[in-house]
């Protein structure tokens, strides 16, 4: 079955930053978010440049593989990230997340580095489809610390990979979507501050997407909204 996303990003700088460091993309085929790192303008550039390199795998043949699409884009970027900062010592540890998701088809591939988050919303269960590549999250697969602690973990913004420069390869996911099926990006603005069944409600509560992210929204500024939050809300259907 030929299905597409109809998609709505809504991205807000929060309530304790002044600059914006987060990208999103919200395509037919294509969505994204990337939350730059390496402080002002580094993170913001970096950011840029993995959505603008990634912007055209929208347009991909539709035969073509999308998790290889994403790869190659992705790939592209990380060497464009390396040029900038060569380029000039004031970008040197500019680096971005990324999590991306392409329809094919049926076919939905998700490629992820760093803490940026995807999220399907299924038959009213809550899936996360990325892993963070942070410091606590490794600490709570050691079993060193719960879920909940790492929430509150001093150190839970740390992120153990991310697009920058250096050879990475991203986490893959591939699924087969669903009519119905409600995917959610998010930057980590969102989830380090509003527990997932939070989101979970803000999904489901509210089937028009300019709604939802507005609920997304307002849920972070009412927890104080210390960092950039960007969502990308996307409900697959047929063409
Ligand atoms: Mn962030």
């Amino acid at each position: 079955m030929s299905l597409i996303l109809r998609t709505l990003a809504a991205s807000d700088p929060g309530l304790v930053r002044t600059n914006n460091e987060d990208v999103a993309f919200a395509g037919r085929r294509l969505i994204a978010v990337a939350d730059g790192m390496g402080g002002a303008p580094a993170g913001e550039v970096a950011s840029d440049i993995v959505i603008r390199a990634l912007a055209p795998v929208e347009r991909s043949a539709p035969d073509r593989e999308p998790l290889a699409a994403l790869l190659e884009a992705i790939a592209a970027a990380n060497r464009g990230i390396r040029e900038v900062a060569d380029a000039d010592p004031a970008n040197e540890g500019m680096g971005t997340t990324v999590t991306a998701a392409l329809l094919s088809g049926d076919r939905l591939a998700v490629a992820h580095v760093g803490d940026s988050r995807g999220y399907l919303m299924r038959g009213g269960t809550l899936r996360q489809l990325t892993r963070d590549d942070t410091f606590v999250q490794a600490l709570v697969d050691q079993g060193g610390l719960t879920p909940a602690e790492a929430r509150r973990h001093p150190q839970r913004s740390l992120v153990t990979r991310a697009v920058q420069g250096a050879p990475v390869e991203p986490a893959t996911t591939a699924l087969t979507a669903e009519p119905g099926d409600r995917l959610l990006l998010c930057s980590d603005g969102l989830s380090d501050v509003v527990e997932d069944h939070a989101i979970a409600w803000a999904l489901t509560a509210h089937p028009d997407r300019q709604q939802c992210a507005e609920q997304l929204v307002k849920l972070v500024q009412q927890a104080g909204a210390p960092d950039n939050v960007t969502v990308v809300v996307a409900d697959v259907g047929p063409e």
